[in-house]
């Protein structure tokens, strides 16, 4: 159980501000491999941050959902008897279990800090001094000191929303996890992966959906080869798109619905969803009296040592900017643990980080883009590319290709990127990811004897 109440001006070795995934990796190493003396600072309830609370998991539960509910649509086509095949999910009932299965989640990680001797103290964290914070339970509490030598920052981020009129009336991407009915209609207002992933679930699982692009396309940080896939195959599947739009207003409706108010037509939805993006938790620090810096953005400046400005005082996870993504917080928050209290110069390498899009289908990147990789290598580069129909369809009326990328540079064709789209390619990225970081060649790739029937055999038979 979390300490609520300390004596005043307990030491540490370290200080760790935010029980999410940057947060709990590097106590758990610190204490548990270390023996250093740790306390863990949390302000929610349940353990595990972000991802565990409102990220990663319960989006990962409902994307199984929705992708049974899309197998369901395609086993009719083979002649499988279903009772009510249109028979609308339970909402309530998943997110019943869903809830419940995070909580379990919430306890293990609370055991596993225990496990770890690692101090699980409840409450926000602000800072008195560049070794000092002030932990309160609330904002009249007067709080508990807690003085240490090291202290990091993992505090994560949060949704944003723009400032235009009736915005209050939308929910965000934790708003989405809080929903206990399914709306009939909803409108995605952002292209990131976090609003294309949840328009994806929606779309599957029945609710009329419809995405708000200011430009003419989606997911623009993915190399075109996933973005211009993306979007075709989520049209294809029904979803609407409102392309170079600027959403200015949204009004409740006197029958309770709300409309969107943009450049374009009004639209009435039952829900609204923004997804324009994630700011850092730092407002409550109070940064400046411990000299950490940040950037115009607000995300706190570090080196390649998650070093911040200010000796010390370090910062892993969503709330540097850098690639938001557990692995990541979690791999940044070992290597810390590592170089601060083992014998290490450890750090964390950010490139080649393999990433999921988590759509209906699925899409994967490391690397390079291609453009990226022209303005790096110039002519060196080359690009081989394969489109094809997975067996998956071949009894199916409905066809999703599946797209891949394969970027490679210099006489000895290194990979430098890779790009796939379709189905599957969220379980095929792993190991290619692997031989991508330990340096790959094109040759290599062709080398590796192809598994069929597969969709991964084309990665190592591109011409
Ligand atoms: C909808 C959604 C889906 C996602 N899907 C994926 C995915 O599929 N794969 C993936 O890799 N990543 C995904 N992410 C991103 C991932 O969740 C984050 O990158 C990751 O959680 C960042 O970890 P962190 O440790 O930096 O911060 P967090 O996990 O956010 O943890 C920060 C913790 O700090 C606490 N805190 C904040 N301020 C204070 C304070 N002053 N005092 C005490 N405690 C404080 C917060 O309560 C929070 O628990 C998703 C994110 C979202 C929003």
């Amino acid at each position: 159980m979390p300490v609520l109440r300390r004596p005043s001006k307990s030491m540490y070795d370290f200080i760790v501000i935010g029980g999410g995934s940057g947060g709990i990796a590097a106590a758990r190493r610190a204490s548990g491999l270390y023996a250093a003396r740790v306390a863990l600072v949390e302000a929610h309830s349940g353990l595990g941050g972000t991802c565990v609370n409102v990220g990663c998991v319960p989006k990962k539960i409902m994307w199984n959902t929705a992708t049974i509910a899309e197998s369901l649509h395609d086993a009719q086509e083979l002649g499988f008897q279903l009772k009510d095949p249109k028979a609308p999910l339970d909402w309530a009932l998943v997110k019943q279990k869903r809830d419940a299965y995070i909580k379990r989640l919430n306890g293990i990680y609370e055991t596993n800090l225990e496990k770890a001797k690692v101090e699980h103290i409840r409450g926000i964290a602000e800072f008195v001094d560049n070794h000092t914070i002030r932990v309160k339970e609330s904002p009249e509490d007067p709080g508990v000191e807690m003085v240490a030598t090291n202290i990091l920052i993992a505090t994560g981020g949060h949704a944003i929303l723009p400032d235009i009129p009736g915005a209050d009336l939308g929910i965000d991407s934790d708003g989405f996890f809080d929903l206990e009915y399914q709306p009939k209609r909803v409108a995605v207002i952002g292209t990131g992966y976090i609003g294309i992933e949840i328009a994806g679930i929606f779309n599957e699982l029945g609710t009329e959906v419809t995405v708000y692009s200011r430009t003419q396309e989606i997911l623009r940080k993915f190399d075109p080869v996933i973005h211009e896939n993306m979007l075709q195959e989520m049209q294809n599947s029904g979803i609407q798109f409102m392309f170079d739009s600027r959403v200015t207003a949204l009004e409740k409706t006197a029958s309770g619905s709300i409309c969107v108010k943009s450049n374009k037509d009004d639209l009435e939805v039952d829900c609204v969803l923004w997804a324009v993006g994630r700011a850092p938790n730092v407002k409550k620090l109070n940064l400046s009296i411990a000299n950490v810096e940040t950037n115009e953005k607000g995300f706190i400046t570090v080196d390649k040592f998650q070093n911040t400005s200010q000796d010390g005082i370090y910062a892993v996870g969503d709330c540097v900017g850098h690639f938001e993504l557990t692995p990541v917080a979690i791999a940044a928050g070992r290597r810390l643990a590592d170089r601060l209290f083992g014998v290490t110069n450890a750090f964390l390498e950010y490139e080649n980080i393999p990433t999921v899009l988590f759509g209906h289908p699925t899409a994967g990147a490391i690397g390079l883009t291609e453009e990226q990789a022209r303005e790096k290598y110039g002519d060196r580069v080359k690009v081989y590319n394969t489109k094809f129909t997975n067996l998956y369809y071949a009894l199916l009326d409905r066809k999703q290709p599946n797209a891949f990328k394969l970027i490679v540079t210099g006489p000895e064709e290194k990979v430098v990127g890779l790009h796939i789209f379709g189905k599957g390619t969220d379980e095929m990225l792993q190991g290619f990811g692997v031989a991508i970081r330990m340096g790959a060649t094109k040759a290599d790739f062709d080398n590796c004897v192809a598994i069929h029937p597969t969709a991964s055999e084309e990665l190592v038979t591109l011409i």
